[in-house]
């Protein structure tokens, strides 16, 4: 019996997207969910949607077209909704249902019992890859000299690690409590009154983020994945994800890689090369030696700083996608936040969404549309009209609203 939802409105011409071993199964009228999101989402989501029903149309002529539905995520469910519910529980029951959504980014509210709408997502939904492409559009300024050579995927464990959100404020009753148990019953000597943090990061966890990884490698014909660790200090947690990565790519995938040691001492041996850095290397080397990089899997916290380094080297936020997957629910997200102060004035840049939007192409299987956004984002950019980020930095540049962009964009299709 289908699902019935209060204030989401299933829309009749579509069909749902269905999950077939691991795969998305996608009918020619998807139904694909977004978030608007808050603050400049409003301008930024019509905006990116237009392009993307436009790829779709030129790609398949109008054979396939995506069915839009509308969830409710931040402060717009609040006036949906009409009281204080920052994600309602039908919204995660429709990602659930409909495997497939995109969403702008989301105001964290202050107090409302969690921390962030994005954590909680991840978590409800068992989102446990943050998967960010790091690469560089000619003509797009960036700090370093040859901001082509980076061009990397990163994995990110997205539900372990110090983001578990396990943690206790100094002072009080339970960290006294904890450090008391610590002191005691393990011979540890932390100072009173400390705050206190957890770092779980477990076999379960990090080898099904680093499986993600080598197999999306392999689908796509990368030459390496790089596991990145601080295994020299946390050596069961970090240390631990390193090992672990090592056995999972021996395990299930042996007959398709070979470890950097087997390289070096057998040579000649032939396939994926599975690596690792540790982290602080790892900072220097996407500086010094970016081309010799393809995908990386990290833990929950390395990977939210690397992510971010990587993408200001090709040029910033603006333009930086990302997904969170994980195995029947995939969210496309923007990477940036809200940016209250440029919220209806329709000038950001659509760039993070629009590409969020390449990836779920991708998902989907709708390659050719992918490859159409992609291009015509490349001419947009060469043509020098884009939005006032890019333009601030980019000599004799025009600067032109998101809404604009969008429509160059689609005129380059
Ligand atoms: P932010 O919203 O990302 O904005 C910081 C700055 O980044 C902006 O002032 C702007 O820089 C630039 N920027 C961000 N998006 C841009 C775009 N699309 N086009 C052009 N420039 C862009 O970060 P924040 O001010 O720290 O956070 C604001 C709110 O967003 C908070 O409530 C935070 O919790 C939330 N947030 C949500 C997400 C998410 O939903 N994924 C992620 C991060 C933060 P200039 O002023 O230099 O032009």
């Amino acid at each position: 019996m289908a699902t019935t939802f209060d204030k989401v409105v299933v829309p009749k011409d579509g069909k749902k997207v269905e999950i077939k071993n691991g795969q998305f199964i996608t009918p020619e009228n998807p139904i694909v969910l977004f978030i608007e999101g808050d603050g400049i989402g409003a301008d930024l989501w019509p905006a990116s949607r237009r392009v993307f029903d436009a790829a779709a149309a030129k790609a398949y002529g109008g054979k396939k077209k995506i069915a839009w539905m509308e969830v409710y995520a931040g402060e717009k469910a609040n006036k949906v909704y009409n009281k204080e519910v920052w994600l309602p529980e039908e919204t995660l029951t429709a990602l659930s249902e409909f495997h497939i959504g995109i969403k702008g980014p989301l105001t964290t509210p202050i107090g409302g019992g969690f921390r962030s709408i994005n954590v909680t997502l991840r978590q409800k939904l068992d989102l446990y890859a943050c998967i960010r492409p790091v690469r560089w559009f000619e003509g797009v300024p960036s700090p370093v000299k040859h901001p082509e050579k980076l061009n990397v995927v990163i994995f990110r464990e997205n539900t372990e690690d110090v983001y578990a959100g396990i943690e206790w404020k100094s002072g009080t009753e339970t960290s006294d409590k904890v450090i008391n148990f610590l002191n005691k019953e393990m011979g540890t000597n932390i100072r009173k009154p400390s705050g206190i943090g957890i770092k779980p990061m477990s076999p379960f966890g990090s080898k099904r983020l680093i499986k993600m990884a080598i197999q999306y490698a392999i689908e796509n014909g990368k030459k390496s994945v790089t596991l990145v660790h601080k295994g020299n200090i946390m050596k069961y947690t970090e240390g631990a994800f390193k090992e672990w990565g090592y056995e999972v790519a021996c395990e299930e995938f042996r007959s398709s890689i070979v470890t950097e040691e087997e390289l070096n001492s057998k040579g000649g041996a032939r396939g994926i090369i599975i690596k690792d850095r540790i982290a602080d290397s790892m900072f220097q080397q996407v500086l010094l030696r970016p081309d010799e990089y393809e995908v990386l899997a990290t833990p929950n916290l390395n990977g939210d700083y690397l992510s971010d380094a990587c993408a200001a080297q090709v040029g910033g936020l603006g333009m930086a996608p990302g997904a969170n997957r994980g195995d029947t629910v995939a969210v496309f997200e923007a990477t940036h936040g809200t940016a209250p102060k440029y919220a209806g004035k329709d000038v950001s840049n659509p760039g993070s969404l629009i590409l969020s939007g390449v990836m779920m192409f991708e998902a989907m299987g709708w390659g050719e549309a992918a490859r159409l956004v992609t291009g015509a984002i490349e001419r947009t950019i060469a043509k020098k009209r884009v939005t006032y980020d890019l333009a601030r930095q980019m000599p004799g540049a025009t600067e032109i609203k998101c809404s604009e962009y969008a429509t160059a964009i689609i005129d380059n299709l």
